[in-house]
């Protein structure tokens, strides 16, 4: 995973928080984020782009070292790499991501 072409995403986790528009997968919460593994490491579950997905703490202390099956959590969508580098990504104030004072406001559950 460390080898990473022209033009490709590189793995890392300010663009995990930026692939999931720094929000939970698993609620839709913005805030305090960390990452979470879907599959836990101790459980085989590898870190890199298809297992590794932006999480509200609450969701992560919840989940623990479970599947999300085990817990009742699915994820919002499914979590994949990002095919080529956003254009938005190089020009930040071009994207969305200055909005996100007020992007709460938008989602319906927030905090469900
Ligand atoms: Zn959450």
């Amino acid at each position: 995973m460390n080898t990473h072409r022209q033009g490709e995403v590189p793995f890392s986790k300010k663009n995990v928080f930026r692939r999931d528009h720094y929000s939970c997968q698993y609620c839709g919460a913005a805030g305090e984020l960390t990452l979470d593994h879907v599959v836990p490491r101790s459980r085989g579950g590898h870190t890199d782009w298809d297992n590794v997905v932006c999480c509200c703490r609450r969701c992560n202390a919840k989940k623990g070292n479970r599947l999300p099956e085990e817990t009742g959590m699915s994820l919002i969508r499914s979590v994949h790499k990002p095919r080529y580098y956003p254009f938005q990504w190089m020009h930040p104030r071009m994207s969305g991501e200055g909005h996100l004072q007020w992007r709460k406001y938008l989602e319906p559950f927030p905090n469900a």
